[in-house]
């Protein structure tokens, strides 16, 4: 290797680590980044020379860059040797034989988590931080704190206690929440760790309690007031003063012995309710940990066994689109079955075309696949091609067979036709909702019930409804029946603003509609306007309503479900009309430039004011400026309009001039 290729690695390194480390969002899988990182220790010892300040070899984790508190570590959170065979684990033990001949050693499994200090005085929990880079971490104390694992009192008030652990989220909890958002077709976590390691770096303590983390105690970092001659009887301790330590320490002297642990740990992966990424192997003698001592980096006491990922090859079959609730398309993989972490597997999900196209994954490819988190299968990448095109989410919706769209700027592709079985429920329910059409009792429940039976198929079928057919389902009574079709009679009437949000069309929110609703008062002006009439090269024609939520009404207006479907309401006697806002002529005609802070009014505010009574506001100040809006800290913009005396008013003056024209 050159020294420019060695300083290009330092580089690729450092930016991999920032985003494992800071972002809590790696780019890539673990052993990829363990394979660089011996390449780059290899060079290393052949090129001391070489070794660069910055080389992530030479420092624990990564920078902070965060408004958490920061935390000395007075005891260093080191990290660990980490090793990839047999051969290597026994020259850790010949080292350590050179001090000790007679040794005794604990092997753990290690907690693929992250690593974190607990301090207690006097019995209780009074601070917790993250490792950081294992001089200086963060002050997560509050989010340790939803920890149910972590003990807020110890059975016995010892003066000073500080303990390490490896906080993570249990393999059960990661399958539910990666569920949930593939369900509400959001993006899943990458991987328990990750999953954890943002929960834990979360600004709001609820975010974190959500995400139901856990921990093992593996250390004690200081104790007051109690002795411990060996490390396993310090975990003995730790699990009497009410700590969930790792689950298993065997204490073994026959390295052999240790071998065989290191290798049942791996075989017996799979059962655990966690993750690992390896087994740590540890001096049991504390006096002994002492002498050997520690690196910059790890003690010389311990080493990390690191077990390759289980991998499996495979063909891809075919590719199978679904239409989520939300009317996104997923693509899942089928592939002949393997068997990965004890279970068969055929299917992935493969997210989106991006994901597709990134991988290049064609139909008939030999591909590598794997299980994140031991439960969620995943395609690793491809390893040949077979036969197969390149693969295109077709564009049409496999449900309902209509023109799909994908919005600008966004991963997914949707269907959305307003009648499409697939997000039929999903969009009743909204249409219901109380900001929208606001129908009382009809939550997603009685939605359920009524898309099963068939007796709606669209948001304007249920204006049809009589209550005739609805008693007799499983707790529909002749009472909540007639109350449910008086509800719906009544949301007629709600308008069109609410109407619009109702439909649930891509970017119209609750403001956007009430905005374009006053605008254009009806839902058949709407219609005629096209993109055209909402939005006109550049220029909003309604503030606040630019380009992409133009295009997405006009897509959704031309679609002849569309049509049909407002027809429809039309024929129930739903209200799809709205008193048009007038604007306001007092500042007509007037260009206005904004500088500096206003006492009351923010930067928008002031020119929604100023537009809703006729005026105009540009960004700078020009011949053509009528009025500087002026506030504290104004900058350059005051000078120039000083200098081309344009006149120069504050907030009050500016309320004076709309009263004074009115
Ligand atoms: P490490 O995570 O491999 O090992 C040290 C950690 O193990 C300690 O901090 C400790 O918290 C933990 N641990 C778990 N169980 C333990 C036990 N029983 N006893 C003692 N310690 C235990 O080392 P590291 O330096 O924190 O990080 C390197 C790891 O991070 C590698 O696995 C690497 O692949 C990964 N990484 C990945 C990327 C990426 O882009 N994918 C980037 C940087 C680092």
């Amino acid at each position: 290797m050159q020294q420019s290729e060695y300083r290009r690695l330092v580089d690729q390194l450092n930016h991999y680590s920032r985003l494992y480390y800071t972002l809590d969002d790696p780019a890539i899988e673990d052993d990829e980044y363990d394979r660089l990182m011996q390449t780059l220790k290899q060079t290393e010892s052949e090129h001391p020379e070489w070794i660069a300040s910055d080389s992530p070899t030479q420092r624990v984790g990564d920078l902070l860059y965060t408004s958490f508190e920061k935390v000395e570590h007075t005891v260093q959170m080191g990290s660990l040797q980490d090793v990839f065979s047999e051969e290597e684990l026994w020259a850790f033990h010949a080292r350590c034989q050179e001090a000790e001949p007679e040794l005794s050693y604990t092997v753990e499994p290690k907690i693929d988590g992250l690593s974190v200090s607990l301090e207690y005085r006097n019995g209780l929990f009074v601070r917790g931080s993250t490792r950081g880079n294992g001089l200086v971490g963060e002050d997560v104390t509050l989010n340790l704190m939803t920890i149910k694992d972590i003990p807020k009192k110890l059975s016995r008030p010892i003066p000073f206690l500080e303990v390490r652990g490896e906080v993570y989220m249990p393999r059960s909890v990661f399958g539910r929440l990666v569920g949930i958002q593939l369900e509400n077709d959001e993006e899943p976590f990458k991987n328990p760790r990750n999953a954890a390691a943002g929960g834990l770096r979360q600004k709001d303590p609820k975010v974190t309690a959500a995400r139901q983390l856990s921990i093992f105690i593996f250390n004690i970092q200081q104790i007051e007031g109690e002795t411990v001659q060996t490390h396993a009887g310090s975990l003995d301790l730790l699990k009497e003063l009410g700590f969930k330590v790792i689950p298993s320490y065997p204490v073994l002297t026959d390295f052999q012995q240790v071998i065989d642990e290191v290798r049942r740990i791996d075989a017996d992966r799979h059962q655990n309710d966690f993750d690992i990424d390896g087994a740590v192997i540890k001096i049991n003698d504390l006096a002994l940990r002492e002498r050997l001592g520690s690196t910059v980096k790890f003690p010389r006491w311990a080493v990390a066994f690191k077990y390759p990922p289980e991998e499996k090859e495979t063909v891809l079959r075919d590719i199978e689109v679904q239409v989520g609730r939300t009317g996104a398309l997923t693509p899942t993989a089928v592939f002949d079955s393997v068997t990965l972490a004890g279970t068969s597997v055929s299917r992935a999900t493969l997210h989106n075309q991006d994901f597709i196209s990134e991988k290049d994954i064609r139909i008939g490819d030999t591909i590598l696949v794997r299980k994140a988190g031991e439960i969620i299968p995943e395609i690793l990448k491809v390893v040949r091609h077979g036969a197969g095109e390149p693969y295109q989410i077709p564009s049409r919706c496999p449900v309902c067979g209509s023109e799909t769209v994908r919005e600008e700027g966004e991963a997914v592709i949707r269907c959305i036709n307003p009648s499409c079985p697939a997000t039929l429920k999903r969009r009743i329910v909204h249409f219901a909702g109380r900001n929208a059409m606001d129908i009382d009792g009809l939550g997603p429940a009685m939605v359920d019930l009524l898309a099963d039976e068939g007796l709606v198929h669209s948001a304007a079928d249920l204006y049809d409804l009589r209550p005739e057919q609805l008693t007799g389902f499983d707790r529909v009574g002749e009472i909540s029946a007639r109350n449910l079709t008086d509800a719906i009679a009544a949301s007629k009437d709600r308008g069109f603003a609410r109407f619009l949000f109702g439909l649930g069309i891509p970017g119209v929110g609750e403001k956007a509609a009430q905005l374009i609703a006053g605008h254009f008062g009806s839902v058949d002006a709407l219609m005629e306007a096209g993109k055209d009439g909402i939005w006109q090269k550049k220029e909003a024609i309604i503030p606040g309503i630019g380009e992409v939520i133009a295009e997405s009404i006009a897509d959704f207006f031309e679609r002849p479900e569309s049509k049909e479907l407002i027809e429809h309401f039309r024929r129930c006697g739903v209200k799809m009309t709205e008193e048009i806002v007038e604007k306001g002529t007092a500042l007509s005609g007037k260009t206005f430039v904004l500088t500096g802070t206003l006492p009351t009014l923010s930067r928008k505010q002031a020119q929604t004011l100023i537009e809703k009574n006729g005026g105009k506001v540009t960004s700078s100040v020009s011949k053509k400026t009528d009025y500087l809006l002026a506030g504290e800290d104004a900058g350059s913009k005051l000078t120039k309009a000083q200098t081309l005396g344009i006149q120069i008013i504050s907030e009050d003056e500016l309320h004076s001039l709309i009263e004074s024209e009115k």
